[in-house]
């Protein structure tokens, strides 16, 4: 054994320790990213993540690195000096802008450019202030200078964020030239440093400032310019403004924002920028759009502190310390390391990841779980995470027993009603105008891909969502092979998700599987096809089984049904049973057979397709609307018996779609059906499946697409009395056309 291990045994030797107990928290791997994680197949919310406006999943940002790898590849082979594009100019040029400042360079990380920017400017008898919780890139910049110059250099620090600290080194320092250096916001603490009041001091005693505002960027001041901006400083008062993309931009790189001379000085010498490669194009590309979203779209930045505020009461009702923060950024300082292991490990457990930072991370007796609130949280993340942090804050004795959070138990668990119920509430008085802009918009759009025959495209707020939900999960369709179904098939392997299609005939499954390979989105995406009949219990059970036992499930479609029409009189009894058997026993057969494998997890999605023909009974469907009835009642039962197991139920209710069923169906359909169905338009099953797959993320519990078809849902839901006046109503008034022509 060399000293090289000897060193590491006794540090190695508690890791390991850490790992069998289950309690190491630190390389887990993820398998997504975002404010939710999932962690060998298990879901966490993050509360990790410096991802503070949840930019790095945004499809805009994903299509723009596309872009730029197609155009200009994934590396450059050198350094700025030699690969510089034009594609950096213009986002340092873009930074430049938006901050306020003449000149800005672009390094390849944000540690990189504090190193560079430090050591470049530090000289031979000089002072270099500094704040005693400063972060590594601001010591290692300092070191790497004392490391050149010796006792000629000047270091010292100031207790975290005194103003009278750093006037003491400002009027005793050794040297007359100096370097005061600060953070906008204290990464461990989350509190913000009085720049205010250091720029006014450092003025007096003309000594240049250095601010590292890598967690103010995107979360600070009116429009997210940070620290600056929070103080209502201008770029004149702070010489050198230093950023990174990997926090609020959603990427990787960092940047330096200062005067032209010296930002053209620091490229020709800083060493981390000389010798280190460029920051590839892709990236580049993508932080362009991300400054471009920053600056242009508020809604994130009031999305943060919304959270931030929630979060913020909840903890302090807790009663939990919070120590000095005063940003998104707030650590449950529990000042003991086993301690705080174990609360880490105990939300974990109860699917939230908060991770502890310890001792040299900080200070003994300052242990704390990191929780960084993001833009991308939902209130219900958070009003779950604050249901569970009481739990576990009463078990291990950091709040007392009879700490009440702001909410009962029974409020936070209808936290996403209460939420729906306080913005129907804020938009009443403008509610008409705003349905009306919310069908004219959705009318536009429907009018504009019909007349220019332009495929549906998601929005990018509803791309962002969706792939989230479903980008690697486990998908079981019945009736995948045609229709709505080989539809969501096709998106969903768009989106990144394994799937599971069953249906009765092996050639048309076939077909969608070549389709799928299409698509596919990546190397180990599975797409696999199974024949079974859905009304056949055994063969359903043993290919869900087989289906399960491989690949843990996390949704299921039950969209295998088939459709009738006709008088009832001239409708044989067989095609009775038949819509019983495959609409309703499909449906309950595959939902009996995955269900175990849901509960197993304490997770799962069960979406039934319906119809409004569930909720109503309507003219010619005396054999198809009893069994879509007998599939929403199924799953009112349902519902009712899962959710305290964590597992949502759906139903669809989708109107009249462009598909080979409707083709069948409307081969024998009564006219007096036709009639009623004449104004409510055909869908385009894309145009569902995008529907129906929005619903499922949101969570929602009847998920009606199409336009026309919300009035009648609307109508047989809340007024099911009126809704039949108007439907016998209508068909005495056809049929007496169709007596007396
Ligand atoms: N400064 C601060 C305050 C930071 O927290 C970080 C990242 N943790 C950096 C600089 C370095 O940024 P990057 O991740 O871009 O190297």
């Amino acid at each position: 054994m060399s000293w090289l291990h000897e060193q590491t045994t006794e540090f190695l030797t508690r890791i390991r320790e850490a790992k069998s107990l289950d309690v190491y928290p630190y390389f887990r791997q993820f398998q997504d990213v975002g404010p939710r994680v999932t962690i060998d197949g298990r879901q966490y919310i993050n509360f990790t993540s410096n991802d503070y406006l949840g930019l790095s999943q945004d499809p805009r940002l994903i299509r723009a690195a596309k872009r730029g790898a197609s155009e200009y590849g994934t590396g450059l082979g050198s350094s700025r000096v030699q690969a510089t594009t034009d594609r950096h100019v213009l986002l340092e040029k873009k930074l430049a802008e938006w901050f306020g400042y003449p000149a800005c360079a672009v390094f390849t990380t944000g540690y990189q450019s504090l190193v560079g920017l430090i050591s470049t400017f530090a000289e031979a008898e000089s002072t270099m202030i500094l704040d005693q919780l400063s972060h590594a890139s601001i010591l290692d910049g300092t070191f790497m200078a004392k490391g050149r110059y010796g006792q000629k250099l000047e270091t010292r620090f100031f207790k975290h964020n005194s103003v009278r600290g750093v006037k003491r080194i400002l009027k005793n320092s050794t040297y007359d030239k100096r370097l005061l250096m600060i953070e906008g916001v204290y990464s461990l603490d989350g509190d913000i440093a009085p720049l205010d009041e250091f720029v006014k001091l450092a003025k007096e005693h003309n000594t240049p400032v250095m601010v590292d505002d890598a967690h103010g960027m995107g979360t600070l001041g009116a429009t997210g310019r940070g620290i600056l901006e929070h103080f209502n400083l201008q770029p004149s008062d702070v010489d050198f403004l230093v950023g990174t993309f990997s926090k609020s931009f959603g990427g990787v790189g960092g940047f330096v924002l200062g005067n032209e001379e010296l930002i053209e000085y620091m490229k020709n010498s800083a060493r981390s920028f000389v010798f280190s490669a460029s920051l590839p194009v892709p990236i580049v590309e993508a932080m362009i759009t991300s400054l471009d979203i920053m600056a242009n779209d508020l809604s994130y930045l009031r999305r943060l502190k919304e959270n931030e505020q929630m979060m913020r009461d909840g903890l302090r009702t807790l009663g939990f310390d919070l120590g000095t923060s005063n940003t998104h950024i707030m650590p449950l300082v529990l000042r003991d390391e086993s301690k705080t292991v174990e609360f880490g490990a105990w939300l974990r457990a109860l699917g939230v990841i908060m991770i502890p930072i310890l001792y040299p991370a900080v200070g003994r007796g300052e242990e704390r779980l990191r929780c960084n609130i993001t833009a991308a949280h939902t209130k219900q993340d958070i009003g779950v995470t604050l249901e569970i942090v009481e739990y576990v804050g009463k078990k291990l004795g950091f709040i007392p027993r009879a700490a009440k959070s702001p909410h009962s138990t029974r409020e936070r668990a209808l936290w996403a009603g209460r939420e729906v119920v306080r913005r129907a509430g804020e938009l009443r008085p403008r509610h008409l105008q705003q349905a009306s802009r919310f069908v004219t918009q959705k009318a536009e759009r429907l009018v504009k891909q019909v007349v220019e025959g332009e495929q549906p495209e998601w929005t990018p707020e509803e791309e962002m969502n969706v792939r989230r939900h479903f980008h690697r999960k486990n998908v079981i369709i019945t009736g995948g092979s045609s229709g709505i179904g080989r539809a969501l098939a096709l998106q969903l392997a768009e989106l990144g998700a394994n799937l599971f299609l069953i249906a009765r005939r092996q050639e048309p499954l076939e077909e969608v599987r070549k389709e799928l390979d299409i698509v596919r989105q990546h190397e180990d995406q599975v797409c696999e096809v199974f024949s079974a009949d859905i009304s056949d219990r055994e063969a359903i059970e043993t290919t869900i089984n087989e289906i399960c036992e491989r690949h843990h499930p996390d949704f299921l479609f039950n969209n295998a049904g088939i459709a009738y029409a006709n008088y009832l009189d001239e409708t044989k009894p067989e095609v009775f049973e038949d819509m019983m058997r495959v609409n309703y026993l499909g449906t309950v057969w595959a939902t009996r057979a995955t269900l175990p494998f849901f509960k197993k997890r304490q997770r799962g999605h069960v979406v039934n397709v319906s119809s409004i023909a569930g909720l109503i009974g309507i003219f010619g469907y005396a054999a198809y609307a009893p069994s879509k009835f007998a599939v929403m009642g199924f799953s009112d039962v349902l519902r009712n018996e899962v959710t305290a197991q964590n597992i949502r139920v759906s139903v669809v209710l989708p109107p009249d779609t462009d598909t080979p069923q409707l083709a069948a169906e409307n081969r024998l359909k009564p006219p007096e059906t036709k009639a009623l169905a004449g104004t409510s338009g055909l869908l385009d099953p894309k145009d569902v499946a995008r529907s129906i797959l929005n619903g499922v993320a949101a969570e929602r519990y009847h998920i009606v697409p199409g336009l026309n078809n919300k009035f009648p849902y609307w109508a047989a839901h809340w007024v099911p009395g009126l809704m039949r006046w108007f439907l016998d109503k209508e068909i005495v008034s056809f049929q007496r056309k169709k007596d007396n022509p």
